[in-house]
């Protein structure tokens, strides 16, 4: 692995950064302070930089040479609802909202790697450093896109990554095609007719309905798709009721949709509202189902992940970059930078030992040492990619 000896030297600020980071959390569409850091470092470091793509999105640009190729890198900046319990001396300063996906470390990666681009100087075109907001809800990149991301930076090819704590430390964990699923969530009400818990006869009870509901569900995956597309509906939540001698008068279901194929999530959602509806008539209720698409599926082009896969082997070697063997079941908003540009998301494993904590868990901190592994690939990477004549 080639880091370059200034690198070294500027490792304790960008841990600082990361860390200073990690203890201000922001929610997705409000990283107002975190993309003014951004900002101003990347403005320190020579790079023209536009703000407010997306609400709270940062692109720095810098050119060099007369190359009209062009290259553009993403990191995400938001963070999640959740209480942090890391204990750390840095931990978050605000209850509730936590960098529980590593996105600190994301973010602080591309900085360092701003720098050491700008310090080297050693390509032939124009690199787009590309700071999005709400990766985790809100669709950022779609955002940003919408204010024009790709018209007023365009870009030749885009490529992100993402920390992973389950893989090896160091490790480049890529794929060509599906890498990322596409996520959708069903909300199901089922209105039934409350009463009395003694006389159920009564009544017309949502919950018995709602349990129906939920078993019915469990057989479009193992009756209705083909077994060999992968594809997965969680039954993440199911509210109704409140003592034992009350039939309550609706119950509320909520369903975590994945899959990748657009004609099997086509029929994801016409078994869902099929057996809400139905499984419903049948006991005399009705239910409503109110469905809604979110990230499509992040498919990698061919050519940048052979291009990814070459730079990163010649970076740290054959036994340290891996060929998904499947894509993963999580979703990404890089979905749709990679619907307009080709491009290439990948993993960067980051697992020290057992007892790591996996993203979204409120004991996960991202691994500081996996910032010169990042800031020096991608630096490698853009130099490569623009690679002087
Ligand atoms: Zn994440």
């Amino acid at each position: 692995m080639t880091i370059h000896p200034n690198l070294i030297n500027s490792m304790p600020e960008l841990v600082a950064i990361r860390r200073d980071l990690h203890a201000h959390p922001e929610l997705g569409l409000q990283e107002f302070r975190t993309s003014d850091l951004v900002a101003r470092h990347l403005e320190s470091y020579g790079y023209k930089v536009t703000r407010g793509l997306g609400t709270t999105g940062v692109v720095a640009t810098l050119s060099n040479g007369s190359s009209k190729r062009s290259i553009g890198i993403r990191a995400d900046m938001d963070a999640l609802p959740i209480l942090e319990e890391t204990g750390l001396d840095y931990a978050s300063k605000t209850p509730g909202l936590m960098h529980a996906c590593g996105h600190d470390g994301h973010t602080t990666m591309l900085l360092g790697a701003a720098r050491s681009i700008a310090e080297r100087r050693n390509f032939d075109g124009t690199v787009h450093l590309i700071f999005q907001p709400a990766e985790e809800n809100f669709g950022g990149a779609r955002l940003m896109m919408d204010d024009g991301l790709f018209e007023r930076f365009p870009c030749d090819a885009v490529f992100a990554l993402h920390n992973e704590p389950g893989l090896p430390f160091g490790q480049f964990a890529l794929r060509e095609g599906p890498i990322m699923a596409a996520v959708d969530e069903a909300r199901i009400t089922v209105n039934g007719l409350g009463g009395h818990g003694a006389e159920p006869q009564e009544t017309a009870d949502p919950i018995v309905c709602g349990a129906s509901i939920v078993m019915a569900l469990q057989t479009i995956v193992s009756r209705n798709i083909h077994p060999l597309d992968p594809t997965v509906v969680t039954v993440g939540s199911f509210h109704s009721g409140s003592a034992s001698n009350i039939i309550p008068e609706r119950a509320e279901i909520v369903v975590g949709i994945r899959s990748f194929d657009p004609e099997v999530r086509d029929e994801l959602e016409r078994r869902i509202r099929l057996i809400a509806e139905r499984q419903a008539e049948s006991y005399g209720m009705t239910a409503t189902v109110d469905y809604q698409r979110s990230y499509d599926a992040t498919i990698n082009h061919k050519a940048e992940t052979d291009f990814l896969r070459e730079v990163a082997t010649r970076f740290a070697g054959e036994d340290k970059v891996v060929d998904l063997p499947r894509p993963f079941m999580g979703s990404e908003d890089f979905a749709y930078m990679l619907k307009d540009r080709p491009g290439s998301y990948f993993f960067l494993g980051g697992k020290v030992s057992d007892d790591d904590k996996s993203l979204h868990h409120p004991g996960f901190n991202f691994n500081d040492d996996l910032l010169p592994v990042g800031v020096a690939f991608w630096t490698e990477l853009a130099e490569t990619y623009l690679r002087p004549a």
